[in-house]
């Protein structure tokens, strides 16, 4: 589970989270919308330490990664993150991407880390793909293999930060099925999305920030067909 409590961030004196509450049981799916600006990045790149709170506490499994004495690097290897920006090495194969972490960071050898990746790009539907370079996939195949980079960690949960932002319209839904999929499968996910769709259908809660606080949050059903707060309304009457 994910645990943030109180959860403060500020970059010089702009106050970008301002009292953050938020739990993710194992195996829900929660979506997270909102205005640019809002937070929701910081949100999640502070629940793997990429950003360090300046107030509160982030738990995993019961954890405090805000801990100086926490192995954060070990944290990590448990939660995976898929950004809107593929992020892939453009000078290794699919296969040595996914094996560049396994190798370093889980020390595991060669022909295991290569079994492992062979398995997850198989779950992505991209095992055809291993020896081929990142520059000549599509952008929905780039981030099924960075999806399959950070399931090859084998992470108990995913943070996604609105990855399918970056892709044109046809190549959208491939990325999305991978996720459902992944939601199907049990895995607790924290996902940024403008993705309204897949946030009703797949999300088991969706949250609406605003201005660095949690403004409203329920069944993405309830939220999505009546959003009780008026910048919920506003924002929705926008994107909808
Ligand atoms: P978007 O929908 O555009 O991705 P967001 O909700 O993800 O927006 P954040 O990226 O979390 O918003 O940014 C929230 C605020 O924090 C913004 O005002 C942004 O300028 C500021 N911010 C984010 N990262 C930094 C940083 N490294 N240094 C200074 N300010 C930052
Ligand atoms: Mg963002």
């Amino acid at each position: 589970a994910i645990e943030v409590r109180g959860l403060v961030k500020s970059f010089g004196d702009n106050e970008v989270l301002k009292g953050i509450d938020l739990t993710v049981t194992a195996g829900e799916v929660v979506c997270v919308i909102g205005p640019s600006g809002s937070g929701k990045s910081t949100l999640l790149r502070s629940v793997n330490r990429l950003e360090e709170p300046t107030g509160g506490s982030i738990l995993i499994e019961g954890i405090d990664i805000t801990d100086e004495d926490v192995d954060i690097d070990r944290v990590r290897t448990r939660i995976g993150m898929v950004f809107q920006s593929f992020n892939l090495f453009p000078h290794l194969s699919v296969l040595g991407n996914l094996t560049l972490a396994q190798r370093r960071v889980k020390k595991r050898a060669k022909a295991e880390a290569e079994q492992i990746a062979r398995e997850m790009l198989d779950r992505v539907g991209l095992a055809e793909k291993a020896d081929a370079f990142p520059s000549h996939l599509s952008g929905g195949q780039q981030q099924r293999v960075a999806i399959a980079r950070a399931l090859c960690m084998k992470p108990d949960m995913m943070l996604f930060d609105e990855p399918t932002s970056a892709l044109d319209p046809e190549l959208v839904g491939e990325v999305l099925q991978v996720m459902r999929q992944l939601a199907d499968e049990g895995m607790t996910m924290l996902v940024v999305t403008h993705e309204m769709g897949f946030a009703r259908e797949v999300g088991s809660r969706l949250i609406f920030m605003d201005g660095g606080h949690i403004l409203e949050q329920g069944d993405p059903r309830e939220v999505l067909a009546n959003p009780q707060h008026p910048r919920t309304q506003d924002f929705l009457s926008r994107v909808l």
